[in-house]
């Protein structure tokens, strides 16, 4: 493939009517996920796990002379196995991200809790059961309260300021323990099925294997890994157990991570990941860069479409990295 490939990182891939319990789930569409794949493919040479593999660790250049396109969906959302059976019909293989808890703990990831209550509950429902999970820890809520004011405060920035609380201001077992209490009193007591709503199940994940899809780790909670500080237990419960446990569960060698988030804040440079562990051969951020023979394959990029994009829109500004990325890249 010529001078590497990029790669796409989606979340929620479905209606906003699909679930009409919780509503508004942003995120790409079917029809606009489908549409996005066959512009794209115009475009690009869409490229498998493996071959993305064998390019970024061993750089070894094969096959046609397009840029590639690889797949990547995180969170292990229940949506990814419709989309994977549709990427499957269409000979295409993609690579899914798993947080191991949605197994190991049968519980839901850190912020899906988040996207799934305030989608229910609103903002004012969601800092109710907030208030009442600082309170079950015996928390001061001063300096952790968050106000909203319907008609006043800006929802959206107040969502921000709630995400922002959970992924970097509370320490790793808090925001866990309050965010599995809001859970446990909210989308649980409503919907005893709530994690089958949200996340693959085990069953799910072999058949996607099956057809001939890759998995990989993606933490276990869903921590951000550059913002958390990283003991000795931490690096085994976010970092290495998720890894084997994917391996020996699925019988997969399992070479990749995805960093939860992805920002620059969330993730380790390749130095730091290798100091730390050799567990992994490829770790993708959300950093938007061609993946070029140059490029650490400790530190791989990856362009997160938004729900407003449109396939011409996100063909552009793919071209725009592989411009820039890919000058004398060869
Ligand atoms: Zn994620």
């Amino acid at each position: 493939m010529q001078a590497g490939y990029v790669a796409l990182c989606y979340h929620y891939v479905r209606s906003s009517t699909e679930d009409p319990e919780f509503p508004g789930l942003l995120g790409t569409t079917l029809d606009a996920f489908d549409e996005q794949l066959r512009k794209l493919a115009d475009v690009f040479e869409v490229v498998s796990p493996g071959r993305a593999t064998t390019y970024s660790v061993e750089g070894k250049l094969s096959g046609p002379d397009r840029v590639g396109l690889l797949i990547t969906f995180d969170d292990g959302l229940q949506d990814h196995y419709r989309v994977a059976e549709r990427l499957a019909e269409r000979g295409i293989k993609a690579w899914f991200f798993i947080p191991t808890c949605i197994l190991t703990e049968n519980l839901p990831a850190n912020p899906i809790i988040v996207h799934y209550c305030l989608s229910k509950y609103r903002i004012d429902g969601f800092l109710g059961f907030y208030r009442e999970a600082l309170e079950a820890a015996g928390l001061d809520d001063s300096g952790l309260g968050v106000s909203f004011t319907r008609g006043v405060d800006d929802p959206w920035a107040t969502i921000g300021r709630i995400k922002e609380l959970f992924r970097y201001r509370l320490d790793r077992p808090t925001a866990r323990s309050v965010l599995l209490h809001i859970y446990e009193h909210s989308i649980l007591r409503d919907h005893p099925d709530a994690l089958g709503r949200m996340h693959l199940t085990r069953e799910q994940i072999e058949g996607m294997i099956g057809m001939g899809h890759a998995i990989g780790s993606h933490s276990c909670t869903h921590i951000s890994v550059g913002a958390t500080a990283l003991g000795p237990e931490e690096v085994e419960e976010e970092i290495l157990g998720p890894r084997r446990f994917l391996e020996q569960t699925f019988d997969q060698p399992i070479r990749a991570m995805s960093y939860p988030f992805g920002g620059p804040r969330d993730c380790l440079s390749g130095e730091s990941l290798r100091r730390m562990t050799d567990a992994y051969d490829l770790a993708f951020t959300v950093e938007e860069r061609m993946n070029t023979r140059s490029r650490s394959p400790l530190e791989l990029g990856r362009v997160m479409p938004y729900s407003t994009d449109t396939s011409a829109g996100l063909g552009d500004k793919l071209l725009k990295i592989v411009a820039q990325d890919g000058q004398g890249a060869r």
